[in-house]
């Protein structure tokens, strides 16, 4: 028994783990830079036990990492002739790990996602898009994904292509958008606008992902919700972006001790910028409670944090069973069995 997207959002949040880039540039798979996701073919194992780990902590969706697999991140790296075979081992991987399940096998989502070419007033860079995602959105029917998830778009009109050619597939569309610090997508739109005008199209879900933190996501995120009837989503990053550093890209550390290799700590030194998961279930709180209906966090997420947004929201996860409990710590823990010689000293641990 496998349950569509659509019925699942009719029962309750839907979870959805991403930030694979991140995570496998940590795990050192992945180049920072490009950003590639080569790792479906170079090292599937890598990629399988990193969809296995957020499927494990809650995610509803195992999102097949396509993510900047497209022709034209491919030519740039001169391998295009691995697009499609990159593509379809992504989709075959996820597939996989979403059969493990063992409560309810995982929706499996194909990705599409901005692909840095688009200009507003070149007709030619629209058509590039619209084939880009026609071939991805192919593969994705062709492979059997439930639905597609269209990420990360800073132009309305971007998205509303991609939104075009997954209906063209008949496949349901989840479609977010990733808002610059000038706190408006490049064509002009607000992002609540956007996502209304998706909607009426025909999106499942709308919404926003990657690029800002909490803090400076669920503001817009609550005018979606006020202006949307239909499913609203919010994957935020877990970094403590501020209204003056809206964004991870411009977001600097006062504590740094050394110099870095790059003008910003995007994308290879924002470690110590972090939210802690407790920061992000307070996010999840607020979101869930305005009715925000697909939950995850992008870029820089790892499975705890996901896990307790998971948990905020009401859902139990697999791996829930490894959740914190601080009992039985020998110096913070309360249980009778410890020694209280330790926890008398914890404060001078
Ligand atoms: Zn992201």
């Amino acid at each position: 028994m496998k349950r569509t997207l659509e019925e699942r959002l009719q029962a309750g949040p839907v979870v959805c783990g991403e930030g694979y880039l991140f995570e496998l540039e940590r795990r050192g798979y992945l180049q920072a830079g490009s950003f590639v996701p080569e790792v479906a073919l170079d090292n599937p194992q890598a990629l399988k036990q990193t969809y296995r780990d957020y499927m494990l902590a809650g995610s509803d969706v195992v999102l097949a990492f396509t993510y900047n697999g497209h022709r034209e991140k491919m030519r740039i790296i001169g391998k295009e002739d691995l697009l499609e075979p990159l593509n379809r081992q992504a989709i075959r991987l996820a597939k996989e790990v979403a059969q493990e399940h063992p409560v309810e096998e995982a929706l499996v989502a194909g990705n599409i996602s901005n692909t840095n070419l688009f200009n507003p007033e070149d007709e030619d860079s629209k058509d590039s898009i619209r084939n880009i995602f026609k071939e991805m959105v192919s593969w994705c029917k062709e492979e059997g994904v439930d639905f597609v998830n269209g990420e990360t778009f800073y132009y309305y009109e971007e998205a509303k292509i991609a939104l075009e050619e997954i209906q063209n597939q008949g496949l349901p569309a989840v479609i977010t958008f990733g808002l610059m610090g000038e706190n408006i997508l490049r064509d002009g739109y607000t992002v609540e606008e956007a996502c209304r005008l998706l909607k009426e199209q025909g999106a499942l879900v709308v919404g926003m992902n990657c690029f800002r933190g909490p803090a400076t996501m669920q503001p817009y995120v609550e005018k979606i919700r006020n202006t949307v009837d239909g499913y609203v989503g919010a994957l935020p990053i877990p970094y403590r972006t501020s209204a003056e550093h809206p964004t991870f890209f411009n977001l600097p550390d006062g504590g740094c001790s050394c110099s870095l290799p790059t003008e910003t700590t995007f994308p290879t030194s924002l470690d110590p910028l972090y939210c802690n998961r407790y920061e992000l279930a307070e996010w999840a709180k607020d979101a869930y409670r305005i009715g925000v209906n697909y939950f995850g966090l992008c870029c820089g997420a790892s499975p705890s944090m996901l896990r307790e947004v998971a948990e905020t929201v009401g859902r139990e996860t697999v791996n829930s069973v490894y959740s914190p409990d601080m009992e039985k710590h020998f110096l913070f823990g309360s249980d009778q069995s410890l020694n209280t010689a330790n926890t008398a000293y914890k404060t001078k641990a």
